[in-house]
C-alpha cells in the first residue's frame, strides 16, 4: 500500500459528482476507512455530493466521476468537471461504461427505444403500481439522452479506476499516487471486480 506523501505547501483540491450511478463509488470511497484522516491533511474537498457543495469554488486539482451519461443534466455537469479539473478521474464500471443504466441501450429492436424503455418502466411493466399510467413528464426533470454514454465518450478523462465498486483501497492507492506524482497505472492484484 502506497503511503500519502507529506502535507505540500498546500493542499489539493478535489471534487466528486456522481452522474447515472447507484452512489455505490461514492460509498466506496468512505471505504478508505481512517485514512481519509490522513488524507484530508492533503487536501480539501470543493464540489461534492460529500460536502453538499453544488458549484466549483476554485479550481481544483483532482475530478472523480462517478457514474455516465443518461441524461442533459449528466452531460453539463461531466462538462462543468472537465473544465474546472486539471485531472478527471472515471471511477467505476458505469463512469467507463455505461455499466447497469446502459443496459437500456441493448433495447435496439425497436423504433423508439427510450420510448419503449420508459413505457415499460411506468406503465406496462410487470410489477408497475403506476396509477397515473403517464410516464413523469415534469419540466423540472432534464431531458433524458437516447443512450447512457460512458464519460470518455463526452469528455477526455485522464484516468479509470475500474470496478463496480471499485475497492476502497485501490481508490487511496490512485489518490496517493497522483498526489505524489508517481501513479504509473494499477498493478493486476488491485483490480477486482468482486
Ligand atoms: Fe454503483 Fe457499481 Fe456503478 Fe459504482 S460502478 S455507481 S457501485 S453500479
Amino acid at each position: 500500500m502506497n503511503d500519502l506523501a507529506p502535507a505540500p505547501h498546500r493542499k489539493a483540491r478535489i471534487a466528486t459528482a456522481s452522474l447515472a450511478g447507484c452512489f455505490g463509488c461514492h460509498m466506496a470511497i468512505l471505504d478508505i476507512d481512517e485514512r481519509l484522516i490522513d488524507l484530508m491533511k492533503l487536501v480539501d474537498v470543493d464540489r461534492s455530493p460529500l460536502t453538499d457543495k453544488k458549484r466549483f469554488t476554485d479550481r481544483c486539482d483532482i475530478g472523480i466521476i462517478e457514474g455516465g451519461c443518461c441524461n442533459e443534466e449528466n452531460v453539463h455537469v461531466l462538462h462543468d468537471f472537465r473544465r474546472n479539473c486539471d485531472v478527471l478521474i472515471a471511477l467505476g464500471q458505469c463512469a467507463i461504461m455505461g455499466g447497469l443504466p446502459a443496459m437500456r441501450n441493448a433495447i435496439m429492436h425497436s423504433d423508439a427505444p427510450l420510448r419503449e424503455c420508459l413505457d415499460e418502466a411506468y406503465i406496462t411493466g410487470k410489477y408497475i403500481r403506476n396509477t397515473t399510467h403517464q410516464v413523469p413528464n415534469d419540466p423540472a426533470l432534464p431531458l433524458l439522452l437516447d443512450e447512457v454514454y460512458p464519460c470518455a465518450q463526452v469528455v477526455e478523462i485522464d484516468f479509470q479506476i475500474p470496478g463496480c465498486a471499485p475497492s476502497g483501497d485501490i481508490i487511496f492507492d490512485t489518490l496517493a499516487k497522483l498526489l505524489n506524482g508517481k501513479f504509473r497505472g494499477f498493478e493486476p492484484e488491485m483490480i477486482k471486480f468482486d
